[in-house]
């Protein structure tokens, strides 16, 4: 094991091996060149018996993990929805790691559990709920959801029905609602609280991919006509293939309506809610009985850190809570222990990350790069229109574009379009020179172009263009 002393001189390395990194990420290929099984071949079968000296473990680092890697900070990774970070961030988490922080309760770690409420707090005004919510962190917007759906079920059954004196309906009977543009999460959370595969109903979109409102009521009323309960509305802003937006005013109204819990999952296009001139894009989200978003994706706090934040905490801790013997401590009634706001006992101490990253940036620097990043998507926008071969596929309100290559001789349906898309996405990122991914938009493969690395610039944007036309 090395001493003190060699680890001082190591992270001394590590440091500069970092700034290195960033510096100099536009020079890697974004995205590797690696086959299945590369990697795990180059890794010996065995455990080292005896110690190794950390030069050799780093030099290995460097020739085997490295080339494997997706970088997605790349100014050229336009895949998937971003997974930020920023310097500050890093530094929050080696430090983090220095401490070797457990948070699972308010005693192992006083500190952590007040930051994190201080951090829940500064992004509840940052993006302009009402104090009637609180927040926590969890690890994934997956797991926030999976904690709505099981507080949506605890409540349809257990809490709300014991209180009128009605029996309990059983899990068997409840239904959940999203569009069909909701993302699998919610699909995964309603098989794993229980509820059932077909339970969730993933309703008709409109022409701008939002939640299709009548259906929504015309499927909760005639689920409520034949004896199940409307259980939960996932209502989505920003949905991940396209970035649709579901009117959640409307929708909150429905639940109310049919006591439904209401969860609202924007996991991505939250963070823009610290930009006042989004915020239309939320109305109504004040409504909703939970909230997810993903400071992780677009607010520069690296994988992982997901806010959720409901309206009623105690019927959190009271699906979530545990209590036994060996974690009680004298100081429990006037504390919070976030162990009982989610599904895992050990938490990492997320919140370090996020104060780091709002004072460095401060949220007018937040919103600055947020504007730009918009900025650059309607660049994207605006290059494609403009082309008489490509057309955007969904409107764009965020960072997002989606599109596709058709030449103008082809018709709209024509099923070739697809597979020369298919083609053309395969050589760009074949390329390395930058990453992209793909979706299907009624029927229609599309490619999908989201702007969000802290490096990219419009020289980047350009050229990413030039290469997606040389690429046809
Ligand atoms: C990314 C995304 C998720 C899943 O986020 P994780 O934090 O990776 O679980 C859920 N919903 C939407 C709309 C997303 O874009």
């Amino acid at each position: 094991m090395m001493d003190l002393k060699e680890f001082r001189a190591n992270a001394h390395r590590l440091a500069d091996w970092m700034a290195d990194y960033l510096e100099t990420l536009e020079q890697r290929r974004v995205s590797p060149e690696t086959r299945p099984g590369d990697v795990r071949g180059a890794l010996p079968a065995t455990p080292p018996a005896e110690a190794e000296p950390f030069d050799r473990v780093m030099a290995d680092f460097e020739r085997v993990v490295l080339p494997g890697m997706t970088h997605w900070d790349h100014p050229n990774f336009y895949a998937y929805f971003p997974g930020d970070h920023s310097p500050a961030s890093i530094l929050a988490e080696m430090l983090t790691a220095a401490m070797g922080a457990q948070c699972m309760s308010w005693n192992t770690s006083p500190a952590a559990t007040e930051t994190e409420q201080a951090m829940m707090e500064w992004l509840r005004q940052m993006v302009g709920l009402p104090d009637t919510f609180t927040g926590v962190l969890q690890d994934t917007a997956s797991s926030a959801t999976l904690v709505a759906m099981l507080e949506a079920r605890e409540r349809a059954t257990n809490f709300r029905f014991a209180k009128e004196g009605a029996a309990a309906p059983g899990a068997d009977k409840l239904v959940v609602y999203g569009s069909r543009e909701a993302h699998s999460s919610i699909d995964k959370a309603v098989r794993l609280a229980g509820l059932g595969e077909g339970r969730l109903r993933k309703l008709p979109t409109d022409e701008r991919f939002s939640l299709r409102v009548d259906e929504l009521a015309e499927a909760m009323r005639s689920d409520r006509n034949e004896g199940m309960i409307p259980c939960a509305v996932v209502a989505t802003v920003g949905t991940t293939s396209s970035t649709g937006v579901d009117d959640v005013a409307a929708i909150a109204k429905l639940c109310r309506e049919h006591g439904a819990w209401l969860h609202v999952d924007a996991a991505y296009a939250g963070s823009t809610a610290i930009l006042p001139e989004l915020r239309p894009h939320f109305r109504g989200w004040e409504e909703a009985d939970s909230i997810v978003f993903n400071p992780h994706k677009w607010l520069f706090a690296q994988f992982d850190c997901s806010a959720y934040f409901v309206k009623d905490p105690g019927h959190l801790i009271a699906t979530c809570g545990a209590n036994p013997e060996y974690l009680k401590w004298s100081a429990d009634d006037q504390v919070a222990n976030f162990r009982d706001w989610g599904i895992p006992l050990g938490r990492r101490f997320r919140a370090l990350k996020l104060w780091f990253v709002i004072r460095d940036f401060g949220v007018e620097g937040l919103r600055k790069v947020l504007r730009e990043h918009i900025r650059l998507a309607g660049v994207v926008r605006e290059l494609v229109e403009e082309h008489p071969d490509f057309e955007v596929l969904a409107p764009s309100p965020f960072g997002l574009v989606c599109f596709r290559y058709r030449p103008a001789r082809m018709a709209a349906d024509d099923p070739k379009v697809d597979e020369l898309n298919r083609e053309l996405l395969a050589r760009v990122n074949a390329s390395g020179k930058a990453l992209l991914t793909h979706t299907t938009l009624k029927g229609k493969y599309a490619i999908r172009w989201s702007i969000g690395s802290l490096q990219v610039q419009e020289r980047h944007v350009r050229a990413t263009w030039e290469l997606v036309q040389r690429s046809v």
